[in-house]
This record gives C-alpha cells, structure tokens and sequence, in this order.
C-alpha cells in the first residue's frame, strides 16, 4: 500500500465529463488500497475568467490602495469549485471522500498575495483522515496567509501545491497528470523534430520550466 498524490491540471478537469473520468482514475487507485490525496486546477478558463473580473473593476479605481489580497479570494475559488465536484463525483463510485480546502489543511503561506510561498503545511488532521480510507481531494493553488486570508501561489501554482503536500504529507509519489502525453525536448506544434524524453533530471527540467515550457510551475520543480 502506498500513498500518492494525483494531481489534475485545468484541461483535465475542464467540465463535468472530465471530472467523471478524473473520478475514475482516482477510484482504480484508491481500491487498490492505497491511501491517494488528489489535488486540482480550477476548470480550464476559469481562473482567467476570475481574473478579468478583478481587473475590470480595478481598472474603475482612481487612487485606490493594493486590491493582491482580494485578488486571492476571487481566484482561489475556482478551485474550490473543483475540490467539490470532484469529491461528489467520487462519492458517487462509492469511494469515500472529502474537499480541503488550503486554510482547511491548513496550507500556511507568507503574506505575497497573488505569489505566496508556501511555509509549511499542518498533516495532521488530513492525514488521519486519509488513513480513514477518505480520499483527500485538495483545491491546489491556495493557502492561508499569517493574517489568516486566502492566499494563492501565483499562476500554475497547483503544481507546487502537489508537490509540496507530496513532501509535507510523506507521499511515496506524486503523479502530475496533464493534457500533453509527456515533456518534449522543445515544444513540438513549433518544433516538429521536438523528441519527447523519457526520464528527466531535475535541473533539465528547471531549465525547460523556467524557460517557459508550461508543463510544470517552476516553483513546483
Ligand atoms: N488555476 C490556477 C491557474 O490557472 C492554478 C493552476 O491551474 O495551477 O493559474
Ligand atoms: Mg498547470
């Protein structure tokens, strides 16, 4: 029996077919017996379409003070959205399982609304309810800052969310999942001789990330 993370990137979870088949996914891993935290992206679109809000109505502001941490409760929640289905949709299978939301966790950040990093993250409680036999489906990209707001990760951050709950909570793997079949050595739609790698080092991979090649948050590297 082992404990692993699945993670689910925005395309993945993009309507509510997808969450189905994500639910699928999980339920094969959970009946094996093993203990499986998921964390997920908002739908696809959605944190841009949250995003435009803020900025439509921060553009209304003549003089107005910094708006980074009402920012973070706006777009934190399309990820709560998905934490929520998703647990339905498994509930459904008859797994069991719950939604965590980062201040649930809690995820502890510092105070850089809008690109927190994270400080450390408490497993007690969702540790013991994962040994429970509960998945533990986690609303990636959010935390809760020393002041006790919403905090987020920056764009991309349900990575790092993944792989720092991976580290936090002991997890003997983290499963990143996305919509392209692996990382190639250039992107190929621009690239046709692109090679896609068969295993990567960490600092290739830091390379590539920090380049740009959007299939990992550099943090998360
Ligand atoms: N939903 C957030 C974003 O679009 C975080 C993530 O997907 O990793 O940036
Ligand atoms: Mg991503």
């Amino acid at each position: 029996m082992a404990r692993i993370v699945m993670k689910f990137g925005g395309t993945s979870v993009a309507d509510l077919d997808r969450i189905r088949h994500v639910s699928e996914l999980v339920a094969c891993e959970a009946k094996k017996g093993h203990e499986v935290a998921v964390v997920v992206s908002a739908m696809s679109g959605e944190t841009n379409r949250l995003v435009g809000f803020v900025e439509d109505l921060a553009a209304d502001t003549q003089n107005g003070g910094a708006i980074d941490d009402e920012y973070d409760t706006i777009v934190a929640s399309g990820e709560q959205v998905t934490s929520g289905l998703l647990s339905i949709a498994l509930r459904r299978r008859g797994i069991k399982a719950r939604s965590w939301q980062g201040w649930q966790i809690p995820l502890q950040t510092d105070g850089a609304h809008a690109s927190a990093r994270i400080k450390g993250i408490e497993t007690l409680a969702f540790n013991r309810s994962l040994k429970d036999g509960t998945v533990g489906v986690v609303a990636g990209f959010q935390g809760i800052s020393p002041d006790g707001r919403v905090s987020t990760l920056g764009r991309g951050g349900s990575d790092t969310s993944a792989v720092a709950l991976a580290v936090a909570w002991g997890a003997d793997r983290c499963d990143i999942y996305t919509d392209v079949d692996g990382v190639y050595t250039a992107d190929p739609r621009i690239v046709p001789e692109a090679r896609r790698l068969d295993r990567i080092a960490f600092e290739e991979m830091l390379e590539l990330a920090s380049q740009g090649a959007k299939v990992l948050q550099t943090r998360s590297v």
